[in-house]
């Protein structure tokens, strides 16, 4: 017999997304640099599907149909590259090695062309979800050869995660790079949402005086409605969780620094490049950098704060549905600003993304889901060309209704000496984009009159210079 599928890199990842190949019923061939993970797999779930354990590289390539379909879910980097020109050369034209693992996307367009030297479709796909997903049902990002999609789709479409209308959440994202990339923009609006999330916990705790129990209630409810999203579920989850030992809330026996592991920043620092403004994502980056220097935190915490009063029990309940409208607005933004991103990527990189299936498929499987996607592919489906989804009627109307309220909050915050980066950052964007001038002009005479850089001028074409260390008069550059 031979597999239809082989999976080498059997740590929790690539274990959980082999034995879920399996339970659907393909024949799956599995492998890892040490055996030892590919036996206790084998022995702890063999029942569960038709297994071909493998060995070696060669026992594991001659164990699959052809064209072949191999999986790496391996550490990313450096790893990635040697299982690559471990396989490659035992592979032929007409092969597929699809990458699940969490790669930055100029790895897998270096990786793609390489391969493509050599006939082998080398397919970059994103996998969100984590081990769970990976088991039950992940959303899944391929990029790559469309070709690739043939075959290999109808498979990723048995597992992935479906979505509330039954549509599987995985779709050809676009070629070489694009799978990677946008798997780092959702990651990248994850950072984001969970900084509004974090924000809008503080605001309840510090300025309206809520418990964490209390506060996981307010979660609970507010997840029946427009925030309806696994990030909301698991934080009502989190901040009722009681710790055993002390019996303090678990929020606050945990030392209060965010680790990352790289996909946000990279969604950062790729927007510098391509020169898109995704503020919430940034801020939210920078909070956790923000919240693991102990020493500097340890020394600032004399400094001095404001002096306002914490709300009374009787204007609480208004404030937490304040905070509703704040966090509703500024979770807009972000996913403006990452879509934004995707965008740029598109034109930049001769991507054809459709950015209403990019929305689509995050419906199911994956940290971001939210019952608010299924808006946002409405959008882009009602609007391929849609300039920025606050351009989309519904959210610049639910935007309108919200406003008055998510500037409340930010004064509020501003007052007590509660940081809101994200908050403040969505709102700064939107008020940005709406301006009818922006200080901007103010910068091009700046930047004219110390560096003759030039400026334009509203009411003629053309570059203009103005003699600042002369007689100011104008001349065209
Ligand atoms: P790890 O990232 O911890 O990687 C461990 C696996 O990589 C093991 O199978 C290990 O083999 C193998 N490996 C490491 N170095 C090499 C090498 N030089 N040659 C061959 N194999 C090597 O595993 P995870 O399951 O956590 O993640 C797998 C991938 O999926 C990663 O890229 C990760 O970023 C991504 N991912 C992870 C998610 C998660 O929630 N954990 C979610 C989405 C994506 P050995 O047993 O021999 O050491």
């Amino acid at each position: 017999t031979s597999a239809q599928i082989g999976v080498t890199g059997l740590a929790v990842m690539g274990s959980n997304l082999a034995r879920n190949f399996a339970r659907n019923g393909y024949t799956v061939a599995v492998h890892n640099r040490s055996a030892a993970k590919t036996h206790a797999l084998v022995e702890e779930h063999g029942h569960e599907g038709d297994f071909i354990a493998a060995e070696t590289a060669k026992d594991f390539v001659q164990a699959l149909e052809r064209p072949r379909r191999l999986v790496v879910m391996v550490k990313a980097g450096g790893p990635t590259d040697a299982v690559i020109e471990e396989f490659a050369p035992l592979l032929e034209p007409g092969d597929m090695i699809i990458d699940g693992g969490n790669a930055h996307f100029a790895d897998t367009r270096r990786r793609e062309a390489a391969l493509r030297e050599q006939g082998i479709l080398f397919v970059g796909a994103g996998i969100s979800g984590g081990e769970e997903g990976a088991l039950n049902g992940p959303s899944i990002m391929p990029g790559g050869p469309a070709e690739s999609y043939d075959s290999l789709g109808p498979m990723l479409e048995k597992i992935s995660a479906k979505a509330a209308d039954g549509a599987p959440c995985v779709t050809h994202v676009g070629p070489d790079g694009a799978g990677h990339f946008v798997k780092m923009v959702h990651n990248g609006i994850e950072y984001a949402d969970m900084q509004l999330i974090g924000e809008a916990y503080q605001l309840l705790r510090d300025v309206a005086g809520y418990s964490p129990a209390q506060i996981a209630e307010i979660f609970r409810t507010w997840n029946t409605g427009r925030l309806d999203s696994y990030l909301i579920e698991i934080t009502a989850e989190v901040l009722a969780h009681v710790d055993a030992a002390t019996g303090k809330p678990f929020v606050d026996v945990v030392v209060d620094q965010a680790e990352q592991k790289g996909t946000g920043r990279w969604t950062v620092q790729i927007a510098l490049d391509l020169g898109v403004p995704v503020s919430g994502i940034a801020e939210a980056v920078f909070a956790r950098s923000l919240s693991g220097h102990a020493a500097l935190r340890d020394a600032s915490r004399s400094l001095a704060g404001p002096k306002a009063a914490p709300l009374s029990a009787a204007e609480a309940g208004a404030f937490a549905d304040r905070v509703e409208q704040a966090l509703y607005a500024s979770k807009i933004v972000s996913y403006t600003q990452g879509f934004h991103e995707i965008d740029a990527a598109r034109a930049e990189y001769d991507w054809d993304i459709d950015l209403g299936k990019v929305a689509s498929i995050w419906r199911g499987g994956c940290i971001i889901r939210a019952a608010f996607l299924d808006r946002i592919r409405a959008a882009y489906d009602a609007r391929p060309d849609l300039p920025s989804l606050l351009s989309d009627e519904t959210f610049a109307q639910e935007i309108a209704a919200a406003q008055d309220d998510w500037r409340e909050v930010i004064v509020a915050a501003t007052r007590q000496g509660v940081p809101t980066p994200g908050f403040a950052a969505a709102l700064a964007y939107y008020d940005a984009l709406r301006a009818e001038r922006l200080p901007a002009a103010l910068t091009q005479g700046q930047r004219d009159f110390f560096g003759a850089h030039t400026y334009r001028r509203v009411d003629r074409e053309g570059s203009f210079h103005t003699l600042w260390g002369g007689d100011r008069s104008e001349v065209e550059a």
